[in-house]
Parts: structure tokens; C-alpha cells; sequence
């Protein structure tokens, strides 16, 4: 008992000191200057930018600690356990998609386009897609989640987002929503959506406006700010974008539509 409650204050304490020493800096905007420190969340702690409000982890987990925490299904506020729940679910998505202007979902039928959900779980939006139609494909790194998805239909990559490649320019549609924030470097995840759509093709993204200081859960407190930064930044204008508060989990989120610009001359 008290062998396992020294070694887990070990653990903790390394953990806490594991970010000391290195340069604090804006992830998004790359500034330096006037980042705060928050005791929130140890022994985690996160970090402010006052230039663009981002928040961020200051003691980013090691890869292997982060990978071995997905793999625990840690990452899963967003689970409906019972099937029969999933259609609330779904429909709230497309009332989301309405609202964002979103008309594709229903004019879809007479071609066939391609949609990439990024972190898709077990399936739930993914199926909103494949019953209008669409050709879909998820990329999700939590195996269990996996099976979930093979077992009703859905074609799925376990793959951490890092390590999948796509030939450019292969999606019509990507959709992440409610990941960016979990990961160790969303830059890493928008560069390559960039990579995998199709010229013009559109992005949409979503993310939780509520703050949580709850890593290795939340690694990324995104304000509308640095949010926008990070798109303007890898070659995204945003169309339109969406604060509302969803019935479901009781939770602001930000949803957005982002088109991919034309390459740089
Ligand atoms: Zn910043």
C-alpha cells in the first residue's frame, strides 16, 4: 500500500518537472513573451500566451505515456454506450452541420464523395455519411474503438493521426471534431488535412469552448483566436464558424467550416 502510494508520488513529481528547463513558447503563434504559468491539474501544469489566449500543456506527457493513456480509452466523455442513443447523437451532429451552412451531407447522392473523419471513435458520425452515401474512412488510434468501427461497416485506420499518410490531395471532406485539443501537436494534425484534401476541399472542426484543466485529457485550451491563428496559418480560410451550447453533454463548443486554399505560389 504505501510502496504503491510512494510510487505514485514519484511518478507524479516527475511528471511535474518533466517540462523545466525548456523554452516556453507559443505553439500557435510563437510568442516568448508574456506567457503565464496556471497551477491547474497536477501534476500537470498549463501555460497562457497572452498574445493569442492560447492554453497549453507546459509538461507535455512522453509520447509513450500519452499512446499508453488512448490506448486506455481514456479519451471517451463523447461515448454513447447504448447503440439505441447514437440517433440523438447523430442528429445533433446534423443540426450542427445545417447550421454551419454545411449542404453537401444531402446533395451528395449523385456523386460519390470522400470523407476522413480524424479520431473518429466508434463510428457514430462516420455512419451519418455512409447512409447518404458518401465513401467513408476513419483514422483512430484506440483499437477498441477500432473493432466498434469493423464491426458495423466502417473502414477504419489504427494509426495515431502522425503516422498516416494519404497520396495529396485524396478527400473531398475531413472532419475532426472534439480532437485537436487532446493532442500532443495539433499543428501536426492540420498540416496534414491540408495534405489530404482535394483543392477547395473543406474542413470541419470542432472544438470545446468549456476549459477543463484535466490533462493528460486536454492538452490545448483553444481560444477563438489562436484557433483562427492556427488555421490563417496553414492555408485555411475559414467560411463560417458557430459558438453554441450542445444539449447532449450541456457543453460550448466552437464548430467551424474551413476551406483549403489554393497551394502558395
Ligand atoms: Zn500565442
Amino acid at each position: 500500500m504505501i510502496k504503491h502510494l510512494l510510487k505514485k508520488i514519484i511518478i507524479n513529481v516527475k511528471i511535474f518537472f518533466a517540462g523545466l528547463g525548456k523554452k516556453n513558447k507559443c505553439l500557435i503563434c510563437g510568442s516568448d513573451r508574456d506567457i503565464s504559468l496556471l497551477f491547474k491539474g497536477w501534476p500537470y501544469y498549463y501555460l497562457k500566451c497572452a498574445a493569442c489566449d492560447l492554453v497549453f500543456i507546459g509538461n507535455r506527457p512522453s509520447r509513450r505515456m500519452y499512446r499508453s493513456y488512448v490506448q486506455k480509452g481514456h479519451l471517451s466523455n463523447f461515448r454513447v454506450e447504448h447503440k439505441q442513443d447514437w440517433k440523438a447523437w447523430q442528429d445533433w451532429k446534423i443540426i450542427t452541420y445545417r447550421n454551419l451552412g454545411f449542404s453537401d451531407l444531402v446533395n451528395s447522392a449523385q456523386a460519390a464523395k470522400k470523407v476522413l473523419e480524424i479520431g473518429c471513435g466508434e463510428g457514430r458520425q462516420l455512419e451519418i455519411f455512409k447512409q447518404r452515401n458518401w465513401e467513408v474512412l476513419g483514422v483512430e488510434p484506440n483499437r477498441d474503438y477500432c473493432l466498434q468501427c469493423k464491426a458495423q461497416g466502417i473502414e477504419v485506420i489504427n494509426k495515431y493521426i502522425e503516422d498516416v499518410e494519404f497520396p495529396d490531395g485524396s478527400f473531398d471532406l475531413v472532419i475532426t471534431t472534439h480532437v485537436l485539443e487532446h493532442l500532443r501537436d495539433p499543428r501536426i494534425l492540420i498540416k496534414k488535412v491540408f495534405k489530404f484534401l482535394k483543392p477547395g476541399g473543406r474542413l470541419i472542426l470542432e472544438i470545446p469552448l468549456t476549459v477543463e484543466y484535466d490533462a493528460p485529457e486536454h492538452l490545448f485550451i483553444f481560444s477563438e483566436e489562436s484557433l483562427e491563428r492556427l488555421m490563417s496559418d496553414n492555408n485555411f480560410t475559414i467560411i463560417k464558424g458557430l459558438k453554441y451550447q450542445d444539449k447532449l453533454y450541456h457543453m460550448d463548443n466552437l464548430a467551424l467550416i474551413a476551406e483549403k486554399n489554393g497551394e502558395k505560389k
